[in-house]
C-alpha cells in the first residue's frame, strides 16, 4: 500500500534533520468526520495541545442529525447510511453496539408513472437492474476518458431499448425512464450532470449490507463513538474545550519559521506546528486562493478542479398517520413527457427552468426505518441550488402535489405536519455533498485524491496536512472515508513524534 510506506520514509527522514517539541500543537480546520476522527486519534496518543476550528455553529459537518417531530428521534439531513460492513471503519467502530440495522434486505421501488399508475413489478425491476447498474463494467465498450451517461446510453439502447423496440407503451416510457436513470447516478455520484462523471471509478465498495441505518438515533452516533461518548459518557476524550464553533478560517500562512499561522474572520491568529484541513472540495474550489498563502502547487490545483462536487437536496417530512404500505420502502417517480412540460403550468409556484417545474428534480421519496411518519425527499440536478432557496412552505405544497399526482389513485395522502430542507450546496461552508470523479480525468492516470491529499511541506516537514472525504482514493464521498482521512493525517503527525 502506498500510504504506510509513505509514512515510514517521511518519519524516517524528519527524525534525523529536525527536533521538534515534544508535545506539538496541531490546530484541526473543520468539525465534521474526519476532523473530530484527527482529535480523537491524536488525543489518544497523547498529543493534547490541539484546536479544532469549525465555522458552523455545531459539530459534525456533512453529518447533521436534527430532532424531528415529538419522538425524540433524530433524522439525517446529510450522511444516513453506513454503506457496507468489510473493510468499513464505521461498521468497525459500532458492530458490537447494535447500534445499527439494515433497511430491508430486499425491495424494489414502487415506480409511479405521473399519469397515476403503477408500472408492473416484472417491468420495474427489469428496468431498475439496468438504471442501477449504470455504472457496472462491460469491456463492449471502451470507458476511458469516457462519462457514465454516455456509456449507459450506448449499453441501454443496445439492451432493454432493443427489447422493447416493437412494443409501443414500453419503448415511450423507456425514452422517458432515460432522466430517472440519470437522477439515480446523481443521486449516487453527487454530481449535477452525469456528462461530468467518469465512467472510470476508483471507489472501492464494502461488501456487505449497502443501507445500514442507526434506528432513529441518526449518523451523529459515529461521533459520539469517535470521541467515545458512547456507550460509556464517563470515558468521553476530553475534546469539548478544544472545539471552537462560529470560527471560520480565512488565512493559513505556512512557509515560514516551521510554524503555520492560522487567522480567522474575527480578526484572531492562531499559530501551530501542524494544521489539519478538512472542509470539503467545494470549500476548497471556491476559497483555495484567499485561503492559501503561499499559493497551492500546481498539482493541487489540478487535484481541485478535476475532484467534482455537485449536490443533492432532501426534503424531509413528517406525517401524523402513515399512509403507505409496510412494504413499501421507497417510492420513484418516473415523468411522462407530456405531463413534465405541462407541471409548471399546474403547479406554479417556486423554481421553473426552461419551462419544466423543480417538482422534476424530486427523484425519490425513501422512508425512514426507525422514524415513524417520515418521508425523505432526495432531490437532483442542476436545479438544486435554486430549490434550496425556495421557502419550505412551497416545497411542502409542491410535494404534496406530487405525491397526490403519481401516488394519489392508490392511497388517501395526507399533508405534512412537519418539513425539513437541506441547504448543503448553498452554504459556502460546503458548497456540495460529496465528491466524484470527473469524466476525462481518468486519461491522465493520475489519482487526483492522492495528489490533494499530499501535505504542504517546510524543509521536508509536513506543516499543513489535508484530510476529508475527497482525500480519500477508494472511499471517497462518505463518512467511513472521511474518518479514514483523518485517522491517515493524525497518524503521520504521531509518527512524527513517536520514541524509538
Ligand atoms: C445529503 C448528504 C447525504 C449523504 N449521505 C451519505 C451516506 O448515506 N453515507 C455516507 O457514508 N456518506 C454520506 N454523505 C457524505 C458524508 O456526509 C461526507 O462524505 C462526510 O461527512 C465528509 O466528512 P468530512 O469531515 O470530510 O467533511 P465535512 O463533513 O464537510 O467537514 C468539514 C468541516 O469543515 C468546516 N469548514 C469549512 N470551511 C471552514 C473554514 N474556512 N473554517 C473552519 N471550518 C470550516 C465545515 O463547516 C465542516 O464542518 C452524505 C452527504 C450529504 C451532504
Amino acid at each position: 500500500m502506498y500510504f504506510p510506506l509513505f509514512y515510514l520514509t517521511l518519519s524516517s527522514v524528519c527524525l534525523c534533520r529536525f527536533t521538534f517539541a515534544s508535545d506539538p500543537s496541531v490546530i484541526i480546520i473543520g468539525a465534521g468526520p474526519a476532523g473530530i476522527a484527527a482529535a480523537a486519534k491524536l488525543l489518544e496518543n497523547s498529543i493534547t495541545n490541539i484546536k479544532i476550528l469549525e465555522a458552523e455553529n455545531r459539530i459534525g459537518g456533512r453529518i447533521n442529525s436534527v430532532e424531528f417531530s415529538e419522538s425524540g428521534k433524530f433524522v439525517d439531513l446529510g450522511a444516513e447510511y453506513c454503506h457496507g460492513q468489510t473493510n468499513n471503519i464505521v461498521y468497525e467502530l459500532v458492530k458490537d453496539l447494535n447500534i445499527l440495522e439494515p433497511i430491508s434486505q430486499d425491495f424494489s421501488p414502487a415506480l409511479y408513472y405521473s399519469n397515476g399508475s403503477r408500472l408492473d413489478s416484472a417491468f420495474t425491476e427489469e428496468l431498475q437492474a439496468v438504471i442501477l447498474g449504470y455504472d457496472s463494467h462491460d469491456s463492449n465498450y471502451n470507458t476511458t476518458g469516457a462519462a457514465i451517461g454516455d456509456i449507459f446510453l450506448k449499453k441501454y439502447n443496445a439492451t432493454i431499448v432493443k427489447k422493447y423496440q416493437n412494443d409501443n407503451e414500453k419503448s415511450k416510457i423507456l425514452k422517458e425512464a432515460l432522466r430517472l436513470a440519470e437522477q439515480v447516478s446523481l443521486m449516487i455520484d453527487g454530481a449535477f450532470s452525469w456528462i461530468d462523471t467518469s465512467a472510470v471509478k476508483h471507489y472501492e465498495r464494502s461488501e456487505g449490507h449497502q443501507l445500514l441505518v442507526w434506528k432513529g438515533r441518526g449518523y451523529k452516533t459515529i461521533l459520539e463513538v469517535l470521541t467515545k461518548q458512547h456507550p460509556d459518557p464517563k470515558e468521553k476524550l476530553p475534546i469539548d474545550d478544544k472545539i471552537f464553533l462560529n470560527t471560520q478560517v480565512s488565512k493559513i500562512t505556512w512557509s515560514s519559521n516551521n510554524e503555520v499561522v492560522v487567522k480567522t474572520l474575527d480578526n484572531t491568529t492562531h499559530v501551530a506546528d501542524h494544521v489539519i484541513f478538512t472542509p470539503s472540495v467545494g470549500v476548497l474550489k471556491e476559497q483555495r486562493d484567499a485561503l492559501f498563502d503561499p499559493s497551492l502547487s500546481s498539482p493541487k490545483l489540478k487535484a481541485i478542479e478535476a475532484i467534482g462536487i455537485g449536490g443533492v437536496m432532501k426534503i424531509i417530512m413528517h406525517f401524523d398517520n402513515e399512509w403507505w404500505r409496510d412494504e413499501d420502502v421507497i417510492f420513484a417517480f418516473l415523468w411522462s413527457k407530456e405531463d413534465l412540460s405541462n407541471v409548471a403550468r399546474e403547479f406554479p409556484f417556486g423554481p421553473i427552468k426552461n419551462e419544466i417545474s423543480w417538482l422534476s428534480a424530486v427523484t425519490v421519496m425513501a422512508k425512514v426505518p426507525g422514524n415513524p411518519g417520515v418521508l425523505i425527499a432526495w432531490l437532483t440536478g442542476d436545479f438544486v441550488p435554486e430549490i434550496e432557496q425556495t421557502p419550505v412552505e412551497t416545497l411542502k405544497d409542491g410535494c404534496n402535489y406530487l405525491l397526490n399526482k403519481f401516488l394519489g389513485k392508490d392511497y388517501n395522502i395526507t399533508t405534512p405536519d412537519g418539513i425539513l430542507k437541506s441547504t448543503w450546496r448553498s452554504n459556502s461552508h460546503f458548497r456540495g455533498t460529496y465528491s466524484y470523479e470527473r469524466a476525462g480525468c481518468d486519461k491522465d492516470n493520475i489519482r487526483y485524491q492522492e495528489d490533494l491529499a499530499e501535505p504542504l511541506k517546510v524543509q521536508g516537514k509536513p506543516v499543513v496536512l489535508f484530510a476529508g472525504e475527497a482525500t480519500n482514493p477508494v472511499h471517497y464521498s462518505t463518512v467511513h472515508g472521511a474518518i479514514e482521512t483523518g485517522y491517515r493525517e493524525a497518524q503521520r503527525i504521531i509518527n512524527l513524534y513517536k520514541k524509538h
